[in-house]
Formats: structure tokens, C-alpha cells, sequence
């Protein structure tokens, strides 16, 4: 077992790409905590299948720019996505430089695909399991640097603070039960989305949105909480529990939607929220719980190649997708919305940063175009990482003292129930934005 110590140069919560990329990025000297609530595995990060996107060159910047605004209902904050594509083609190459390795065609050059919303191919992948194969890169990159800890099993319940500033935070050991003061210079929330307090969601179901919530009890600013992505197609299934994904690169290559009678009834190619609809409205009209899915129109060695653990995932739920269509739904898949964070991952609250799936930098707008998200996380993460460095100051230890004679330790004593309860306050705070502000 890892005994935790007092103070950190840096608290990261969170194991995905974003809580990685921000760590790798932040000076060796510094002595760097990363918790997570599971395993590190248990991230989104590590299920995400289509891509990453790239910037191609320079006359993709208006089409990647434009696809980007559209997807997002021009929602979006023109200079986080601005930041996003001049930085994608470096964050990229540090990848590969990490390891991580992308389809290429013959002549070596980096393979793309394409997914909805995009209109014309620049999306990086490996095969249809792109998130795990970046996400073990970062984790044996962060594992080699005897500067960054990670230990796993370690719940924030809350972070301290006094006047305003952030002193790092409180958590549990969800192993032995122990309850864990922990102090730092800068606290990074890198806690991903929300899909588990939903009933159907692609997320893991440990994703609930503690950090929304606390930001929320500490009034510290969040954004559009209610901007919620469905994702079209996932696997149609009667049991409960997380719902496999049936990436959009499938469409993007050629797959078919179909209504009961095996009709096509919309473009595939659509961004994920008009798709949705689509499949939402036929599924009403049809008096049926999915739609189907036909991979059939692409080619058979493409599917070997590109999609070996979707085929792999159908035939295990009974379906041969060289065969036959598979039902699909749509179900909560991302969360456009969360803790407000400027260009370089700062919230409203000093020493306290947000990248990732968890912050809402409005690169997204009101929806996400699809393969943007792994690519903003760890951009932004950098970002936060490089903003701290050049920045860098000590906690005042006698305020970080204060703050801590101020905790009353009774409020986690049940954290079973104390995560509950922020389960509702991201509910309720949802359905409150909801009301003011309704997603289309
Ligand atoms: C099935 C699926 C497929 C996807 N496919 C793609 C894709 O192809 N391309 C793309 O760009 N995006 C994709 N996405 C979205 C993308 O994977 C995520 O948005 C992104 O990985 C988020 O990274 P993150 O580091 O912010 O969070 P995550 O990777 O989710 O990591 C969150 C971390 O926070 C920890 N944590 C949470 N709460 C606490 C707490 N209270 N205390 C301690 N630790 C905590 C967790 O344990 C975990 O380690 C997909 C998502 C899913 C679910």
C-alpha cells in the first residue's frame, strides 16, 4: 500500500489522458500526485475508439474550424477551437514521439479516417481502439518519471480552500477507508465527464461528476452544465449497465442506418445530435426500441482491420456483422459543459485548474464534433501544465493551515452518501440550466 504524504508540488485528479498529458508536461523537479477513483484503466479515455483528430495542412484550417463552429451550433468560443487546430498537428507529433502508433498508408504517411460532421477525413486512429493505445503510451511514459506517483483507488470527496484559493484536497482511500488531508501548490481537476449518473451512457459508471459537483458547493463558476452529448449508436441491449459503443468512424466508412422495414431513413454523416434525433423520431414512428446498423456496405478486409473489437464486442452479444445489421440506440456518451476554464485550464478559483472532459473551454459549443475530445483534453492539459510552470509559486502554509483547522471532517464520514448527494447536486443543477436554458 502507498503511504500518501502531506504535501505535493502538484494534485491531479484523474488517470485519463488529460490528468497524464497535463503531469508529463510539468517539470521534473516537481513532485506530482495523480489519483483516481478505480484503476487507471477505468478512464473514458482508455474506451475511446474512433480517433483523434489533426489538422492536415493549412487549407484544412477553414473546413476543421468551420465542421468544428457547425457541429457545435456556433456555440463555440472561436479561440479555444482556433487554439485547438493551430496546436493538434505538435500534439500529434508528441504522441507519436510517446509511442502511441496511428494507421499509415503505404507510403508511411498518417492514415485518416472520417467521422460525422467532419467534411473531409483527418481523423488519426489505431484500429477501433485509439484511446487505450494513447492512454498505455502516456501511463508508461508517466510510470518512467520517478517524479509522478499514481495511486489508484483514491476518491476526492472535496477540495480545501479558504478566501478563495485552493490548498488541495480531501479524499478517501476507498480500500482501507482512510480519510487523507493532502496540500499542494496547484490542484488539477482532470475528473472526466458525467455518464454515471445517467442510466444508459457509454461512460464508466464511476464518472459521476464529483468534481462539478464540489465546484458547484464552492461557487465556483461551471458552464452549460445541461450540454450534454446522446451518441447515436450504441449497442442495443435489454441488460443494465454501461452501453457499448459502435464508433462513428463506422458511418464514416460506409455503415447504413436502417428502420424496422430495413429502409434507410437519414444521412449517417450528419453531426452526433441531428443523427440522434433522427434515429429518436424513426424509432417512435417504427413503435421500436433501436434501429439497425449495417456494416455490411464496407469493405470486408477494412472492417478486419479498423474494426476488430467492435466485431469482436457484436459476435460475443450474439451478432455477425458480416452477416447481418445490429440494433443500436443512442445513449449519454459526453458532456460539453463543466467547470469554467480560460485557455490555460485556470477556473475561477486561484491554484485551481480543470482539463479535460470535466472543464468547459467552449471548444465544443453545443455539440462536440466527433474525435475533438481526446484531442482538446490533452491540449489544454499541456497548456495548464506549461501556464503552472511558467507561473510557479508556493502555497502560504499558514492560510493552507487555517483552511485546514476550518474542515469539518463529519461531512465525510459516510462518503458512500456524501457521493451521492453530489450525484444530485449535478442533477438538479442539470435539470435547473435545463429550465433556464434549454439544450437543444
Ligand atoms: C466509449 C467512448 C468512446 C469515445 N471515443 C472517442 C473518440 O474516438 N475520440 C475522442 O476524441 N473522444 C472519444 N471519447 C471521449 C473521450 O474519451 C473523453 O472525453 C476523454 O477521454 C476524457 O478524458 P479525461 O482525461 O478528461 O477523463 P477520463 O479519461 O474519463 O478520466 C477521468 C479520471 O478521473 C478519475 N476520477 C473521477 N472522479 C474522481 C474522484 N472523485 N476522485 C478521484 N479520481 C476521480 C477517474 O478515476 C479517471 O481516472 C469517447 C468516450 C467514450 C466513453
Amino acid at each position: 500500500m502507498i503511504e500518501l504524504e502531506k504535501y505535493y508540488d502538484v494534485i491531479i485528479v484523474g488517470a485519463g489522458v488529460a490528468g497524464l498529458n497535463c503531469a508529463l508536461n510539468l517539470p521534473r523537479d516537481k513532485k506530482i500526485l495523480i489519483i483516481c477513483k478505480d484503476t487507471p484503466d477505468k478512464s473514458d479515455s482508455y474506451l475511446a475508439q474512433g480517433g483523434i483528430c489533426r489538422l492536415v495542412d493549412e487549407d484544412d484550417y477553414k473546413g476543421y474550424f468551420e465542421d468544428t463552429m457547425r457541429a457545435g451550433h456556433y456555440e463555440n468560443n472561436p479561440a479555444t477551437v482556433d487554439c485547438m487546430i493551430r496546436n493538434s498537428q505538435e500534439l500529434i507529433d508528441d504522441l507519436i514521439a510517446c509511442g502511441v502508433r496511428f494507421a499509415r498508408n503505404s507510403d508511411g504517411s498518417l492514415c485518416y479516417t472520417r467521422e460525422g460532421g467532419h467534411s473531409r477525413p483527418r481523423i488519426c486512429f489505431h484500429e477501433d481502439c485509439t484511446g487505450r493505445e494513447i492512454t498505455t503510451h502516456l501511463m508508461s511514459a508517466v510510470r518512467a518519471c520517478s517524479n509522478i506517483y499514481v495511486v489508484p483507488y483514491i476518491t476526492m470527496v472535496d477540495i480545501i480552500c479558504d478566501k478563495d484559493r485552493c490548498y488541495g484536497i480531501v479524499a478517501k482511500d476507498s480500500k482501507s477507508g482512510r480519510l487523507y488531508r493532502l496540500f499542494a501548490d496547484y490542484t488539477v481537476l482532470a475528473s472526466g465527464g458525467l455518464g454515471g449518473v445517467f442510466e444508459n451512457s457509454t461512460n464508466f459508471r464511476i464518472l459521476t461528476g464529483d468534481a462539478l459537483a464540489i465546484c458547484l458547493n464552492h461557487g465556483i463558476a461551471v458552464d452549460h452544465i445541461n450540454y450534454i452529448q446522446i451518441h447515436p449508436t450504441t449497442l442495443y441491449s435489454k441488460e443494465k449497465g454501461r452501453r457499448f459503443l459502435i464508433s462513428e468512424s463506422v458511418r464514416g466508412e460506409g455503415a447504413v442506418l436502417l428502420d424496422k422495414n430495413f429502409h434507410r431513413f437519414c444521412d449517417e454523416l450528419q453531426p452526433r445530435d441531428v443523427v440522434t434525433k433522427n434515429i429518436l423520431a424513426q424509432m417512435k414512428k417504427d413503435g421500436t426500441e433501436h434501429v439497425w446498423l449495417d456494416m455490411r456496405p464496407i469493405p470486408r478486409e477494412e472492417v478486419i482491420k479498423h474494426f476488430p473489437a467492435i466485431v469482436q464486442r457484436c459476435l460475443e452479444e450474439g451478432y455477425d456483422v458480416f452477416r447481418e445489421c445490429v440494433p443500436v440506440v443512442p445513449a449519454q456518451h459526453y458532456f460539453m459543459g463543466g467547470i469554467r476554464s480560460d485557455l490555460e485550464g485556470k477556473t475561477t478559483m486561484p491554484r485551481l485548474y480543470a482539463v479535460g472532459e470535466t472543464c468547459c473551454n467552449g471548444v465544443h459549443g453545443a455539440n462536440r464534433l466527433a474525435s475533438n475530445s481526446l484531442l482538446e483534453s490533452l491540449i489544454f492539459a499541456k497548456r495548464a501544465a506549461k501556464d503552472m510552470t511558467a507561473n510557479y509559486s508556493r502555497i502560504d502554509l499558514n492560510a493552507a493551515a487555517e483552511a485546514e483547522r476550518k474542515l469539518d471532517l463529519t461531512k465525510y464520514e459516510n462518503v458512500p452518501a456524501l457521493l451521492k448527494s453530489y450525484k444530485n447536486v449535478v442533477l438538479n443543477a442539470i435539470e435547473e440550466a435545463q429550465r433556464e436554458q434549454p439544450h437543444h
